[in-house]
């Protein structure tokens, strides 16, 4: 029987439900435990002819083109099943990381971070508290607390850095028992 592989666009973009060009585009095939869609294909014969990769990759390399080496593909709307190459971005771990924490969706010692503690973080060491300081504050490592003051120099930065200004701006005093 001759296997044929599967035509590039059609075998992929068929399990995506494709909506307007802002909206979220979910896949609807097979996911992981993590929440993001799985996309297999058969790239030569044989038993061990089957690579499964991330949807969401295959999504940014139909349309974006290849992924460099050391690159994660990241969700500007934050919803792993998403597979709309305008929502698709490229970042290193550390940013998938940074994109996590300042989303609220990484998890420190059992805890979430929220995106006001990440403000609130930001905000106490630029006014001048110690990292270490602020780490026990929240109960977090110190890298952490570097992870989040080093964030505005990446362009996601940006929105928190705006939060923090405003913040600022309202002069609201500092949370009771961290000033
Ligand atoms: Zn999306």
């Amino acid at each position: 029987m001759q296997l044929q592989l599967p035509s590039k666009h059609d075998g992929f973009w068929q399990h995506v439900r494709r909506g307007t060009p802002n909206q979220c585009w979910p896949w609807v095939a097979r996911f992981n435990h993590d929440g993001y869609g799985q996309f297999s294909e058969r790239v030569r014969r044989g038993p061990k002819g089957q690579r499964t990769i991330r949807a969401s990759r295959r999504a940014y390399e139909l349309t974006h083109g290849k992924i460099p080496l050391g690159k994660e593909v990241m969700h500007d709307c934050d919803n792993p099943a998403c597979c709309n190459p305008a929502h698709l971005l490229l970042g290193t771990h550390r940013d998938n990381i940074l994109d996590a924490v300042r989303k609220g969706r990484h998890r420190v010692g059992g805890q979430r971070l929220t995106r006001e503690d990440a403000v609130t973080i930001r905000d106490l060491c630029m006014r001048g508290s110690a990292q270490k300081d602020v780490a026990r504050m929240f109960g977090i490592a110190r890298s952490t607390v570097s992870h989040i003051v080093a964030y505005r120099r990446h362009p996601y930065g940006r929105h928190l850095c705006d939060a923090v200004a405003a913040r600022l701006k309202q002069s609201q005093p500092s949370p009771a028992g961290v000033s």
